[in-house]
């Protein structure tokens, strides 16, 4: 049967948020089967849990952010991204500010911590949805056309086209495929980083967001290049970085996709829009698990326990 999976043990991460600029810890703790993902404000009087779903998302205006209620968590699409990539299905997230820790602007130091915890198998079958039919959610016209799609697929890939006229990006690879069955998460994705222009985020520190990035935790280009002096940490490292994103604000639906998804311009709100969207047509999914390991898609029965 193919498992779902938690944390073996519980590890913790101290960094700043990237909009807010304020120093945050949180702990990543195992949870029971069935839980699915849950961030508990620590800090508040009375902790408040914030599960993960699709209509917990609030905001999506530069990153995911999930509330209940008036509390809230900005950010979390990067540490989603890890567990969709590593396959964690339950965990508790206790976090002390609202927003998660941009560390180094990637997916790689959640993985770091999501492995030395390492993935405990737990009795209950693991549950996806399964796309039936074709979803697909659209966003502007011409210029500013965008879009996001959900196809049947027996496994889980994802293409994403990015169109920024922008020499150092123009330079690189504007479109990337990645498919779970025959590429590595760790190895192919989770490395890649935010990136921003420093003409943006001047307007966006002047509006109080963007407050901890830095070349530290981003790509940063003026009008002609990277600024970073190490340069980029793969050729098409930025939309690398969108399918990042997506795997994060997919995950967001509490279960893992058996689809292909593929985008063009898409983000926060649209990955947002094409979940709801789903979810609004049942007849377009079903949940399925596994009970023969060997039936299940490629890249799923083969996720590593990390040790
Ligand atoms: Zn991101």
């Amino acid at each position: 049967m193919l498992q779902q999976r938690t944390l073996k043990s519980l590890t913790r991460a101290v960094g700043v948020g990237l909009h807010s600029g304020q120093r945050v810890e949180i702990t990543l703790r195992p949870a029971q089967a069935d839980t699915g993902i849950i961030f508990r404000r620590v800090d508040l009087p009375l902790p408040v849990d914030i599960p993960v779903s699709a209509d917990s998302v609030s905001d999506t205006r530069l990153a995911s952010t999930l509330a209940k209620g008036t509390a809230k968590v900005h950010t979390v699409e990067h540490l989603m991204s890890a567990c969709s990539g590593l396959g964690v299905d339950n965990m508790y997230v206790d976090i002390t500010a609202e927003e998660v820790p941009i560390l180094d602007g990637s997916a790689a130091s959640f993985v770091f911590l999501l492995q030395s915890a390492g993935i405990e198998l737990q009795k209950a079958p693991r549950r996806f949805i399964r796309l039936l039919k074709t979803v697909e959610v659209r966003d502007g016209q011409g210029a500013n056309e965008k879009w996001a799609r959900l196809e049947p697929y027996h496994g889980y890939k994802l293409s994403f086209e990015i169109d920024f006229a922008h020499p150092a990006v123009d330079s690189t690879g504007q479109r990337v495929e990645f498919d779970m069955g025959s590429q590595s998460y760790s190895r192919d994705i989770a490395r890649a980083r935010t990136f921003g222009f420093t003409k943006d985020v001047e307007m966006m520190r002047a509006n109080g967001l963007a407050l901890g990035g830095g070349l530290d935790n981003a790509i940063v280009m003026d009008d002609y290049k990277v600024l970073n002096a190490g340069g980029l940490r793969y050729d098409d490292e930025f939309v690398k970085h969108k399918i990042l994103d997506a795997m994060g604000d997919l995950y967001i639906l509490g279960k893992p996709l058996l689809a292909s998804y593929s985008a063009f311009r898409s983000g926060h709100g649209l990955n947002n829009k094409l979940l709801r969207e789903l979810l609004a047509q049942p007849q377009a999914w079903e949940v399925v698990s596994f009970a023969d390991d060997a039936l299940a898609p490629k890249g799923f029965a083969q996720l590593a326990r990390a040790w």
